[in-house]
């Protein structure tokens, strides 16, 4: 009776949620866009999302170092790298309701606290918290939009504060009944040298953990330096109660665009429709992304480019941008080899020295007055050397620094971010951001409307009139210098149309020197490279074949 009910009252989508043990850093991620893809090529609509556990209400408030890039999402959310990760692999945008914080889930519950929501209650972990959290599992599928929701959920079975959540899981598995739910559970099959072994008692206890709070995983993926022999697989399943064939491997890959492919050899799309009783007679077409991989591991030609940047010692902070440097590496069929330059180790003549091998230069996005001036320098030594320039954000402003002090000859010429009281502001704070007291969630965030120049380089690449990118910063290209700026040679080709603001500029008299306001990285995607990033790999063969 109580499982009818269930039925009835659920909708026809179906849950997967993804929890990871032993350690971090195990691939919860790509293993979850992996295994959309999958799904998605059987025809079935997905989406993913995640649920991190810190109680920041998003990553726009962190440190780069502390969690690595923080993506924005075409709604203007501020959130996990991972949803780079699902838009990469799934070619489908997601928005604010795809990511979720501990942060967020009390805030909400606190709000109706105050508006009286629970009068008469005392408001607690369980049931308020893991009811909130319940209800946001079901949000995107409530919506009916989506066949699959994948949730996968942050941090470590064990750590304290991931317990609500595992409580929120067990709970949203009964209530959603049998065969609506599975959940697949990442875990660390270490390899011992000295005992020659591949070890499984991790997997136990991670396993052991999850059960004792009352959710028994359903598969088991289990990521592996070498090939979990069946021996391993009938020991792994006995102890943790899943079937032999639920329990399967990820081994380390070249390269996480190889993750699809291996996860389709080990039947986990098959193994997870099985589970959920879900039929497909499409039989899953991979053909474009095998494609791409076989453009990407078959390079006739190389080109090395400079990232220009202040957290080079973790790539992270940069993911959607090398992301986007492999997808446009991909279709021209070259191998983009990064030069990662640290901008505030290396000025002058140290710069110089950096730079001068490279086919092209990358400047990047970030905050604060560390490494500006080696970003601003790259710019200047990427104008005058002819070598293709992308400048992205704080690259585009930095560019714009450069320009104003090297060729305008406004020598104190700086962005007020760095330089409250410069002379010559030419990139200030937009007037909507001057009274902001607030950090969280302010800055100008999500998709613009952007409006090209004709026969500018920005219309080449994007061969459209209008485009829409997305938006992450406070300051802006000052538009009281633009005439100065466009009679000497640098003109802005991309204006949102509805405030004026320079989204896009180039200059008249190089190859290929480009920087946007915008971020583009956050749309490339496997299916659809960015034309942008497409453009300056194929200007820096160009650079390196006149070389
Ligand atoms: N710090 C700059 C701003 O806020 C650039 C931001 C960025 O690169 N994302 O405008």
């Amino acid at each position: 009776m109580l499982d009818s009910l269930q039925n009835i009252l659920m909708p026809k989508t179906k849950y997967i949620f993804v929890t990871g043990g032993v350690t971090s850093s195990l691939g919860k991620g790509i293993v979850s866009a992996s295994l959309g893809k999958l799904l998605q090529a059987r025809g079935f609509k997905v989406t993913i999302q995640k649920f991190d556990p810190y109680i920041n209400i998003d990553p726009g408030t962190m440190n780069p170092y502390e969690h690595g890039e923080c993506y924005v999402t075409e709604d203007g959310a501020e959130t996990d790298l991972d949803l780079g990760h699902y838009e990469r692999f799934l070619n489908t945008p997601t928005s604010q309701a795809n990511n979720l914080t501990t942060g967020q889930i009390y805030y909400n519950v606190i709000k109706k606290e105050r508006e009286g929501a629970y009068l008469g209650k005392t408001v607690q972990v369980i049931p308020h918290i893991t009811d909130e959290i319940k209800n946001n599992f079901f949000v995107l599928g409530e919506a009916n939009q989506y066949d699959i929701v994948i949730t996968e959920i942050g941090g470590c079975v064990g750590d304290i504060e991931s317990l609500p959540f595992i409580e929120a899981v067990r709970q949203a598995r009964w209530d959603l009944g049998d065969y609506n739910s599975i959940v697949i559970h990442l875990t660390l099959v270490p390899y011992l040298k000295s005992a020659g072994e591949l070890k499984t008692k991790p997997t136990q206890h991670s396993v052991k953990q999850l059960s004792e709070a009352g959710v028994q995983p359903n598969i088991l993926v289990c990521r592996a330096e070498y090939p979990v022999p069946m021996d391993i697989r009938k020991k792994i399943a006995l102890f943790c109660n899943v079937n032999v064939n639920s329990v399967i491997q990820s081994i380390d890959a070249d390269t996480i665009y190889d993750v699809p492919l291996l996860m389709k050899k080990e039947r986990l799309d098959e193994i997870v429709m099985e589970k959920l009783k879900l039929t497909s007679d499409i039989e899953p077409n991979l053909e474009s992304w095998k494609a791409f991989l076989g453009k990407l591991k078959n390079p006739t030609t190389e080109v090395n480019v400079a990232l220009v940047g202040k957290y080079v010692e973790l790539p992270d902070a940069y993911k959607s941008i090398v992301e986007s440097l492999i997808h446009a590496g991909a279709v021209n069929e070259c191998k983009v080899e990064i030069k990662w330059v640290h901008a505030e180790k290396n000025q002058g003549e140290a710069l110089m020295k950096e730079l001068e091998e490279v086919d092209g230069i990358l400047v990047a996005p970030g905050f604060g007055e560390r490494g500006v001036e080696g970003k601003i320098e790259a710019s200047i030594y990427a104008r005058k050397s002819k070598k293709p320039f992308f400048g992205i954000c704080l690259g585009l402003q930095c560019a714009v620094v450069g320009f104003a002090r090297s060729v305008l000859k406004l020598e104190d010429a700086h962005s007020a971010e760095m330089k409250k009281e410069a002379l010559n502001p030419v990139i200030d704070i937009m007037e909507n951001q001057k009274n902001l007291k607030q950090m969280g969630g302010t800055m100008r965030l999500g998709a613009y409307n952007c409006k090209l120049k004709k026969n500018s380089l920005a219309n080449k690449i994007y061969k459209e009139s209008n485009i829409i990118e997305r938006h992450r910063h406070r300051y802006e290209f000052n538009n009281k210098y633009l005439e100065q700026f466009e009679k000497a040679g640098m003109i802005a080709s991309g204006i949102n149309p509805e405030s004026e603001l320079v989204e896009i500029m180039e200059l008249k008299d190089h190859p290929h020197f480009i920087g946007s306001q915008f971020h583009p990285e956050l749309k490339s995607t496997v299916e659809n490279p960015h034309p942008l990033f497409v453009s300056f790999v194929k200007a820096a063969m160009t650079y390196k074949d006149a070389k």
